[in-house]
């Protein structure tokens, strides 16, 4: 059996986050991924949005590691030449018993440390955003969008340049905590039967990550939850975006609701809705399902057209908890939660998962210290 140091699983922008920060502490990193490109799971399919941070729970895993995440990668995209804008993003009220609501978001974002939001009356919203309508709205001047794939490049390249290997077709089928050699104890099986002992391993593997943590040989299996999955479709904007900035509605029960974000080529798409699914390869856009955005969007931009929303893409959410209950953090299983040494599982990381992914790649080192 072939031995080495640091084994993660899965190059989606976390793997390849953890890959490349375990390789730059000196360690000997294998990054295996069963598809034959980086990226092409749920890193490739979300909104590039880089969050400032706003909503998430006080003292939570995501309110943190988004805060701390997003400053890392907007130092990090600058110093790697990474494409990326802050173009800065509007919370909009669009009527009139939301406005108090604003000020709520200004208390919980300044609880998780985000202390640069701006109160703004519809005049002002709209002298920045002419098209928008709103009773008032609150500018978040650190929300930004970033190429994730690029940026995923940077990182792979980070992680070579270290040391670390990137083995793509390499699917991981079977892991055995106690199997491997006296110094390198865990086993790690891929499909074409290669064997390899390690003595860290990280498991990324984004929608897979509960499954793969499931088949675990000797991990306890009581701490382990649920995988359920939530599908995100996109409808895109034909022609030119009405805005030059991120456009959210007062979030609501059920979401963020259907929010404008625009790419680097300044494209706008609207998105994503929440479909619960069974199949995590489910990707297809359902057209129907656009006829419900009309609605929403005209809140805050009336002048949308029918008929100019055209289906675009979708993303899986890798969740760990389902429709009807709370939604879940982010779940870091280290050798303190689970007290198996070198193991670490990250699951359900979803949003803001590409915001937060540098700074949970030195929380896994941290853990693993
Ligand atoms: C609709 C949507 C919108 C989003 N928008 C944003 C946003 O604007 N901003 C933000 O910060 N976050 C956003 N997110 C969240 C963000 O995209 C994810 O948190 C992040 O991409 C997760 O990265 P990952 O590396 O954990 O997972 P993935 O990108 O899914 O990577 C996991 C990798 O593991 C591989 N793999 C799986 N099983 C195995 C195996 N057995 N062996 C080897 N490899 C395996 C897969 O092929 C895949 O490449 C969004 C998510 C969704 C769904």
């Amino acid at each position: 059996m072939e031995q080495v140091d640091a084994v993660v699983i899965g190059a989606g922008v976390v793997g390849l986050a953890v890959g490349r920060a375990l390789a730059l502490a000196g360690r000997e990193v294998m990054v295996l991924e069963s598809a034959n490109a980086i990226g092409t799971g749920t890193s490739s399919r979300n909104s590039e949005v880089i969050h400032a941070g706003i909503y998430y729970p006080a003292g939570s895993l995501k309110a943190r590691l988004c805060v701390q995440g997003k400053g890392l990668l907007y130092a990090y995209c600058t110093e790697r030449g990474v494409a990326h804008q802050r173009m800065g993003k509007l919370i909009v009220a669009t009527r009139p018993e939301q406005v108090p609501t604003l000020d709520g978001i200004v208390a919980k974002a300044a609880a998780n440390g985000v202390h640069d939001l701006q109160k703004l009356s519809a005049a002002q919203a709209r002298a920045l955003e002419p098209a928008l309508a709103c009773e008032a709205a609150l500018l978040s001047p650190s929300t930004g969008v970033v190429d994730s794939h690029g940026l995923m490049l940077a990182l792979q390249g980070d992680l070579e340049n270290a040391g670390g290997l990137l083995a793509l077709l390499s699917p991981v089928q079977g892991i055995g905590l106690q199997q491997g050699t006296a110094t390198h104890p865990i086993r790690v099986i891929t499909q074409d039967g290669t064997e390899l002992a390690c003595r860290t391993l990280v498991n990324a593997a984004g929608l897979n990550a509960v499954a793969l943590a499931r088949g675990m040989q000797g991990l306890a299996q009581d701490l382990l939850p649920s995988a359920h999955f939530a599908k995100g479709n996109y409808f895109t904007l034909a022609g030119k975006a009405p805005f030059s900035r991120l456009i959210y509605p007062v979030p609501e029960a059920a979401g963020l609701g259907v929010h404008l974000t625009l790419d680097l080529g300044g494209q706008a798409k609207f998105g994503p809705d929440v479909q619960w699914v069974d199949d995590p390869a489910d990707l297809q856009v359902d057209p129907r399902r656009g006829d419900a955005f009309y609605d929403e969007v005209r809140r805050y931009w009336p002048d949308l057209q029918d008929g100019a929303l055209q289906p675009g893409y979708a993303g899986m959410r890798p969740k760990i908890s389902g429709p009807h209950e709370a939604a879940a953090d982010f779940m870091i299983q280290g050798p303190a939660e689970h007290g198996v040494p070198g193991l670490v599982n990250l699951l359900g990381i979803e949003s803001p998962g590409l915001t937060s992914s540098l700074a949970i790649a030195a929380e896994v080192c941290a853990r693993l210290a």
